[in-house]
C-alpha cells in the first residue's frame, strides 16, 4: 500500500453518506425557497412562481421556481435543475455535501 491508496482510503472514510430515501426527506420547496429568493411572486396553479435569479445579476424576475416540485429555471442565464441542484449552486457545496446539508445530516 502506498501513500496514494492510503489517502484514497482515508478520503472514503470522510465521504458523507446519503440515506437511501434522501429524495423523500428533502425540505418542502414552499418552505425552502421563500427565504432564499427575492421578488418571489405568487405561484400559479402548477406551483410555478416568478423570482429574481440568484445566479446572475437579475434586475427583473427572470427565473421561476416550482413550490410544489422544487424545480427552478432561469430564462435569462439558462440555469435550471431541481432543489438539490439549486442548493448546490447557491452554497457552492458538492452534490453529496449539499444533500446532507439539506437533510441536516452530519457529513
Ligand atoms: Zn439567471
Amino acid at each position: 500500500m502506498n501513500a496514494n491508496t492510503d489517502f484514497e482510503n482515508l478520503r472514503a472514510l470522510y465521504q458523507p453518506r446519503i440515506p437511501n430515501d434522501w429524495r423523500n426527506r428533502l425540505p418542502d420547496p414552499a418552505g425552502y425557497y421563500p427565504s432564499r429568493l427575492s421578488k418571489l411572486g405568487r405561484p400559479n396553479g402548477e406551483g410555478w412562481a416568478a423570482c429574481r435569479c440568484p445566479f446572475h445579476e437579475d434586475t427583473h424576475a427572470s427565473a421561476a421556481v416550482n413550490l410544489k416540485t422544487g424545480a427552478f429555471r432561469c430564462f435569462a442565464c439558462d440555469e435550471k435543475g431541481d432543489l438539490p441542484r439549486f442548493h448546490q449552486r447557491i452554497t457552492g457545496l458538492g452534490f453529496k455535501a449539499a444533500v446532507c446539508d439539506l437533510l441536516e445530516v452530519r457529513a
